[in-house]
């Protein structure tokens, strides 16, 4: 066994762990879960002892073995039960990029053959349906049936200026697909010219490298780089931040690829959306990709704000210090009990706020936090940004916008 997963800059930070706990204190998979054996600094310290004894020179000094299979699937528990948030990486004070670490071990622990079962459910759905739920990836656009007056050609044209790449879940989960369907009608009160992918879109490929399977994109992004071409694009636009950091990350930068928040930022401030008074107490989430993951924080509380009669709360982990839902790093295929435990705690900060509706800009966050309200009786709206925006378009119109 070897090491080959992790880059030399990487050896150098695992040895830069000052065992300070920071990392702990802010991991919502320990908040969850009251195990610490999930924080990064257990993880650190396993994997420095892993990586030494793995190295002829370190076994020799120290007279170590080679980790054994039980070692590695012990390590396995704690690397996979992880919802990949960044909130460690935020806070390290030596700056060791922990959450590209968790990448890399993921890597490792697939090319080890430690790796949870349901890994090989994620690859065979994406080698069989270029989807991660294992659908038909004919059926992407079906959501469309379900708008009452929708255009003839179902939103996929032949050639537009402008992509929405729909993502998997909102494609195919019916509870996100409320929110493609708030899109496409926001659009077509802005007048945007644009066209879904349908069954040529395939998975972005993010939910492969959660899975330690990055090696396997090339297929996915080339499916995808030729779609867009084959509309004559020049414009990809994201609901998904999860979506948006892939493209943005790991695809050529052959088109230029923005999250909706900005756009429909964008469109507000030009006019080109009108919004009518909403009375609303709404909170934000910011969702790991999104901001954490992409610096996205000022585009959705511009958007909320921008609504007549809404007043806007923060919690009290926001932007940056923003506390996970539960909902990341395919968590909830792996344990979706501490994936519950984990909306749990968020839903109790939102609570906090007095908020009637916690909005974010995720369809995985709005799955995570709508299950669990709705489990458990809690009277707080869970809504996408794109929702909100289309429940301010039909809103009530305002005495002097008449
Ligand atoms: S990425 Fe998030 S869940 Fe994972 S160890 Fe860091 S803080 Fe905990
Ligand atoms: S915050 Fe960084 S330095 Fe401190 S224990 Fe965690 S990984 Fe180590």
């Amino acid at each position: 066994m070897v090491n080959r997963n992790y880059s030399l800059g990487q050896l150098f930070q695992i040895k830069s762990c000052t065992n300070c706990q920071t990392c702990a204190q802010v991991c919502p998979a320990v908040a969850g879960s009251l195990d610490g054996k999930l924080s990064a600094i257990y993880r650190i310290t396993t994997l420095d002892r892993i990586v030494k004894a793995r190295t002829a020179f370190w076994r020799k000094l120290f007279r170590i073995k080679e980790p054994t299979a039980e070692e590695l699937r012990a390590f396995s528990d704690t690397v996979f039960r992880c919802t990949l948030c960044g909130n460690c990486r935020q806070v390290c004070p030596v700056g060791i990029d922990l959450t590209q670490l968790w990448h890399s071990a993921r890597r490792d622990l697939v090319d080890s053959d430690a790796y949870p079962e349901k890994i090989d459910i994620i690859r065979e759905n994406l080698d069989e349906s270029h989807n991660v739920f294992g659908e038909d990836n004919e059926d992407r656009a079906e959501w469309v049936e379900d708008i009452p007056d929708a255009p003839e050609h179902g939103y996929i044209k032949d050639r537009a200026d402008l992509i929405y790449f729909t993502g998997c879940v909102s494609s195919f989960f019916p509870m996100a697909q409320q929110i493609p369907m708030a899109l496409v009608k926001i659009f077509d009160a802005a007048r945007i010219d644009f066209t879904l992918l349908g069954e040529d879109e395939w998975c972005c490929g993010f939910p492969l490298l959660g899975a330690g399977l990055g090696g396997r994109l090339d297929g996915l992004i080339s499916n995808n780089i030729n779609a867009v071409r084959a509309k004559g694009a020049t414009q990809v636009v994201f609901a998904c931040p999860s979506c948006y950091r892939m493209w943005q990350e790991h695809y050529p930068c052959e088109f230029e690829v923005t999250h909706v928040t900005e756009f429909l930022s964008r469109l507000i401030k030009s006019g080109r959306l009108l919004l009518k008074e909403l009375d609303l107490t709404v909170t934000y989430h910011d969702p790991c990709d999104l901001g954490r993951g992409s610096g996205e924080y000022d585009a959705p509380r511009d958007i909320i704000q921008s609504i007549p009669g809404v007043r806007f709360v923060e919690m009290s982990n926001n932007r940056e210090r923003c506390s996970c839902c539960g909902g990341g790093g395919n968590l909830e295929m792996i344990d979706s009990k501490l994936s519950a435990d984990i909306a749990a705690n968020k839903m109790k900060e939102v609570k906090a706020t007095g908020a009637q509706v916690v909005v974010t800009a995720c369809q995985q966050c709005v799955r995570t936090m709508t299950t669990y309200a709705k489990r458990n009786k809690i009277p707080i709206e869970v809504m996408d940004i794109t929702q909100l925006i289309h429940k301010a378009l039909a809103g009530k119109d305002r005495p002097d916008s008449d």
